[in-house]
């Protein structure tokens, strides 16, 4: 089976749209995303719309609940917050079932979904380090787990004999074409985010995985960012919310 895997959408159309070209070009057949497909863009509705139209297997991200009051928006910053606000107001009621019908993890061999860690999965920590990573792929009961929320991508490949983390791939080139040695390893992969990449790197981000080649591709698709900078700012939401899109910060 070929997946691709998305995360971290944020309502950003032009670059979701890129992304399901370049997918649909690497012949996937099906889709998983590790959540937050709203929060932050101007397309909430566009997107989930889309999303909802895939064969796709997807979990919640803390901004697809914070738009339902399932995780409490005044832990986020401002420009997080008055985003999740704006977005609530121009959501359906089949987009809020929706979001809210969204479970914090997904299972199914040879791969589990979670936005943060597996440690919690509904509190949405960030996995930022190499402790975390063998923390998840020790909890794993599936070779393969796909993290988002820090909108990062990397791939680890941990060793469960030792226990530990045997590599760390987190430059551009390292993350393409990686081999997967299912049977004697496990891997936390972040396939970065689509819709407000934070690396450096302005390009939406998304992974294509491929269980019978054994083998994960990151794969940086541009995108008409302007476009996407200027619904933003005709929204009425935080200007620093396009800047950032075009500068992947
Ligand atoms: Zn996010």
């Amino acid at each position: 089976m070929r997946y691709a895997v998305l995360g971290d959408i944020h309502s950003n159309w032009e670059a979701l749209e890129a992304v399901l070209a370049e997918a649909a070009r690497a012949e996937v057949q099906r889709y998983l995303c590790v959540g937050d497909i709203v929060g932050y863009g101007a397309d909430p509705t566009a997107c989930l719309k889309q999303v909802r139209g895939l064969p796709l297997t997807v979990v919640a991200g803390n901004h697809d609940w914070a738009c339902v009051g399932k995780v409490d928006a005044d832990w986020f910053n401002r420009y997080a917050r008055s985003a999740v606000e704006w977005t609530r107001e121009r959501l359906s009621f089949t987009d809020l079932a929706f979001l809210r019908s969204l479970r914090a993890k997904h299972e199914e061999k040879p791969l589990t979904l979670v936005h943060g860690t597996l440690r919690c999965p509904e509190k949405f920590d960030y996995l930022f380090d190499v402790a975390q990573a063998l923390e998840t792929a020790l909890i794993s009961k599936t070779p393969l787990c796909f993290v988002g929320h820090t909108h990062y991508p990397f791939v680890a490949e941990v060793d469960p004999r030792v226990p530990a983390v045997r590599r760390l791939l987190n430059a551009p080139e390292e993350v393409q074409h990686v081999t997967l040695d299912l049977e004697g390893a496990k891997y936390v992969i972040n396939p970065g985010s689509v819709g407000q990449p934070r690396d450096g790197d302005p390009r939406a981000s998304f992974a294509v995985l491929d269980t019978e080649g054994r083998w994960v591709d990151i794969l940086r698709v541009p995108y008409d960012i302007a476009t996407a900078q200027r619904k933003i700012r005709e929204a009425g939401l935080p200007p620093m919310l396009a800047d950032r899109l075009a500068v992947g910060q």
